[in-house]
């Protein structure tokens, strides 16, 4: 698979901490991927979810997003009751599960440590979400998977934060855009009932109900 020029490369060098993260995973985890996760799905999707960062036995090891650890148990438990996925998820990178109309891609593309990214490293990959997202021409709903997602996500999009507080589940209006809110379904906000499967089906059941209404 070819990446986009706007892909950061396997060895990208901009965040130290990173690097030095991403090369001592390369020693310790030698089966993993270990390298900024690609987007996963089609460009021409009017769907995007903006996460966080992988997760270190995730998509870090895996290669694609939300893939192999709990959060991604929720999520794509989820997208295929709204028809935003199909085919068998497995947790593999190559278990031929799909998205349809819909793509993810990570805020920071390289695991951090603790699943903490800092302020800087989150600017710095901003550098890479921004013509993620203005490839995608079809573009209608964003999905910001959890606070710092919603922050990043906004300022790739050129919108100021204060105009659009982050709550579950809110729903803002930005010119061409719907901004859709939820907590990330990461292991701590499930299982400590901050977030249920059913207030993550609430979301994307909303997503879809944004498409329909673009429809008529
Ligand atoms: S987080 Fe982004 S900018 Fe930083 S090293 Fe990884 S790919 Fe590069």
């Amino acid at each position: 698979m070819s990446l986009a020029a706007y892909e950061p490369g396997r060895d990208c060098p901009l965040c130290p901490r990173l690097v030095e993260f991403r090369e001592r995973n390369r020693e310790r985890l030698p089966g993993c991927f270990n390298a900024p996760v690609p987007s996963f799905g089609p460009v021409d999707a009017r769907v995007l979810i903006v996460g966080l960062a992988p997760g270190l036995k995730g998509a870090n090891c895996t290669g694609r997003p939300f893939t192999g650890d709990y959060a991604g148990d929720l999520l794509y438990d989820t997208l295929p009751r709204y028809g935003f996925a199909r085919g068998r998820y497995l947790g593999r990178p190559d278990d031929g599960f799909e998205l349809v109309d819909c793509r993810i891609v990570n805020g920071v593309r390289c695991v951090p440590p603790e699943n903490k990214p800092t302020g800087a490293e989150i600017k710095t990959c901003r550098q890479f979400l921004v013509p993620a997202i203005a490839e995608m021409e079809n573009l209608r709903v964003v999905v910001m998977m959890g606070r710092i997602a919603h922050d990043t996500g906004l300022t790739a999009l050129g919108l100021r934060r204060g105009d659009f507080p982050f709550g579950h589940n809110a729903r803002h209006e930005a010119g061409r855009f719907v901004i859709r809110d939820t907590y990330h379904c990461s292991r701590y906000n499930t299982q400590t009932g901050r977030l249920t499967p059913e207030m993550f089906q609430a979301v994307f059941a909303g997503v879809r109900a944004d498409l329909g209404v673009d429809e008529t």
